[in-house]
C-alpha cells in the first residue's frame, strides 16, 4: 500500500475501533499513532514513544481484528517507536540507567531539559548545571551529591555527562557506577595488572562516579581511589560523586578520603514537595503524550510522597490501569494504587491535614481559613473544615473552636449543623466539594 492507501486503511480501522473502545482510550492510545506504509502487507504503526508502544501492544488483537474486517485479510500488526527503524525495539525505560547500548553508560533520557527543578533539588541542580557548562576551573571540585533513593541523583549526573559529551566531545568523560568500579578493580587484582584500570581512570577528563557508597569498607579499593582522586584533582579535572548519604556518614571510609570528598561542594537532594511532585507528573504525562485530569494528578501527588521513582511508577500504574478500566478518574487511580498507597503514607488525619487540604481545594491559605474574616468565600471552606474535624476526627465543639482561631463553640455547632443540613437538602456543589476533599484525605 502507498502512503495514501495506508492512511485511508488506518482511518477505517480507527472508525471501527471507535465502537470498541472508550473515547479516552482511543484518544490516549490509538489516535497518537501513525500508520507507516509497508510492502509486505504488515500493518505497521508508529507510536510517539516507547512507553506508548509498550502499552498499546495490548490493543494489537483488537486492531488486527478491525484490519481483517476491513480488508478481509489477516495481517500482522506491528508497532514501532517513531523515528526508530526496527520493530523489535527493546524496552527502554527511563528508570534503567545502565545503558551500555550508548557505549558510555550514560542514559540519553536523563537531561537537564527534562529535570524538574523544585525546592528539594534546586541547589544540586544549579551546581550540576554550573559544572556541565564550565568544565574547567570551577570551584565545585569535587562535587558530592547525596540524598535518598529515587530522588534524581543519577539523573543529574547523567545530565552532566550528556551535556559535556555533546558540548565537549573531546573531553575524556568517564562515567561509572561504583559497584562496577569495584568489580573492575577486583578483576584487575586477579589479573595482576593495574595498567589498564589506572589508564582508564587516571586519564579521565572528568570522572563521574555514581553511588560511591559501594566503596565503603573496601580498603584496598579506597587506597586505589585515593590516588586516582589525587591525580585528577591535581590536574584540575572534575570529579563528581553521588551517594546515598553524606561523607560524614560513610562509616568505613578512610579519613583522608572523607576529607577529600568534603573538600569541594557537598549538596543534598531532599524529597520533592507537593508542587514539585505535581510538576513532575505533568511533565511525564506531557512527555508520554497522555492527557491526565487534574484531580488524578492531585491524587497521585498527594499520596505518593516518598520519591520520584515511585511517583513515576505510580503514574504508569494508573495509566495502565485506566487503559484496562476504560476511564481515567480519581476512582481508577485509587483502585490502581491501592497496594502502593500504604495506610502509613496516606495523609495522616489531623486538623492540620484537613485544613491544609480544604485550603488547597479552594485555592486559599491556611491563614485565610483560620482568620477572622467572615466573607462567604472564606467562611464556607472554614465551615467545611470544621465539619470534617467534627465528623472525621470526632473533636469536641470547643476543641474545634480553639483550633480555628479561638472561636466560640456555638459558632462551630452552627457550622456543623449548617453543613449537615445542606448535605441532606442535596446541595450539589457542596456535596461535590466535600466528596472531592474527602477523597484527597483518603476518607
Ligand atoms: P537516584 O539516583 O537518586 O536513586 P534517579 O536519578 O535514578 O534517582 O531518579 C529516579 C527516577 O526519577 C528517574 O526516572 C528520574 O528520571 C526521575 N527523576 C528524578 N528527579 C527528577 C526530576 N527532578 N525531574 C524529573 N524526573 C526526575
Ligand atoms: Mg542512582
Amino acid at each position: 500500500m502507498d502512503s495514501a492507501q495506508t492512511a485511508l486503511f488506518w482511518n477505517n480501522i480507527v472508525s471501527l475501533l471507535e465502537n470498541e473502545m472508550t473515547d479516552l482510550s482511543l484518544k490516549t492510545w490509538i489516535l497518537p499513532m501513525e500508520p507507516v506504509p509497508t510492502k509486505d502487507g504488515v500493518l505497521l504503526l508508529s507510536a510517539p514513544n516507547d512507553f506508548h508502544r509498550g502499552f498499546v501492544e495490548m490493543y494489537i488483537p483488537l486492531i488486527r481484528n478491525a484490519a481483517q474486517q476491513i480488508s478481509g485479510v489477516d495481517r500482522d500488526v506491528r508497532i514501532i517507536v517513531s523515528g526508530q527503524e526496527t520493530p523489535a525495539v527493546p524496552e527502554v525505560r527511563p528508570g534503567t540507567s545502565d545503558l551500555s547500548a550508548s557505549g558510555n553508560g550514560l542514559n540519553p533520557n536523563y537531561s537537564f531539559a527534562n529535570f524538574v527543578v523544585g525546592s528539594g533539588n534546586r541547589f544540586a541542580h544549579a551546581a550540576c548545571v554550573s559544572i556541565a557548562e564550565k568544565t574547567a576551573g570551577n570551584n565545585f571540585n569535587p562535587l558530592f551529591i547525596y540524598g535518598g533513593s529515587g530522588l534524581g541523583k543519577t539523573h543529574l549526573m547523567h545530565a552532566i555527562g550528556n551535556h559535556v559529551r555533546q558540548r565537549h566531545p573531546s573531553c575524556n568523560l568517564v562515567y561509572v557506577q561504583s559497584e562496577r568500579f569495584v568489580n573492575e578493580f577486583i578483576n584487575t587484582i586477579s589479573e595482576g595488572s593495574f595498567d589498564s584500570f589506572r589508564n582508564k581512570y587516571r586519564n579521565a577528563g572528568m570522572l563521574l562516579i555514581d553511588d560511591i557508597q559501594f566503596i565503603e569498607g573496601k580498603l584496598q579499593m579506597q587506597e586505589e581511589f585515593f590516588h586516582t582522586f589525587n591525580t585528577l584533582y591535581e590536574s584540575g579535572k572534575n570529579i563528581i560523586m553521588t551517594c546515598d548519604k553524606p561523607p560524614t556518614a560513610l562509616s568505613t571510609l578512610e579519613e583522608r578520603l572523607r576529607t577529600r570528598f568534603s573538600s569541594g561542594l557537598i549538596v543534598d537532594i531532599q524529597p520533592p514537595d507537593y508542587e514539585t511532585r505535581l510538576a513532575i507528573l505533568r511533565r511525564r504525562s506531557q512527555d508520554e503524550n497522555v492527557q491526565v485530569p487534574e484531580d488524578v494528578f492531585d491524587y497521585i501527588a498527594a499520596n505518593i510522597a516518598t520519591n520520584i521513582r515511585e511517583l513515576e511508577g505510580a503514574l504508569k500504574t494508573v495509566l495502565y490501569y485506566s487503559m484496562l478500566a476504560g476511564e481515567l478518574s480519581v476512582e481508577t487511580a485509587q483502585e490502581a494504587l491501592k497496594d502502593l498507597v500504604q495506610p502509613a503514607s496516606r495523609v495522616k488525619l489531623s486538623p492540620d491535614a484537613i485544613t491544609d487540604v480544604v485550603a488547597r481545594y479552594y485555592n486559599m491559605s491556611i491563614e485565610d481559613i483560620k482568620s477572622s474574616r467572615r466573607s462567604k468565600d472564606v467562611s464556607n471552606p472554614r465551615q467545611i473544615a470544621m465539619y470534617l474535624c467534627r465528623t472525621a476526627l470526632n473533636l469536641s465543639f470547643p476543641e474545634i473552636g480553639i483550633y480555628f482561631g479561638g472561636r466560640d463553640h456555638s459558632t462551630v455547632m452552627h457550622a456543623c449543623d449548617k453543613i449537615t443540613s445542606e448535605i441532606s437538602s442535596q446541595n450539589a456543589t457542596l456535596i461535590k466539594d466535600i466528596t472531592g476533599i474527602k477523597k484527597r484525605l483518603s476518607l
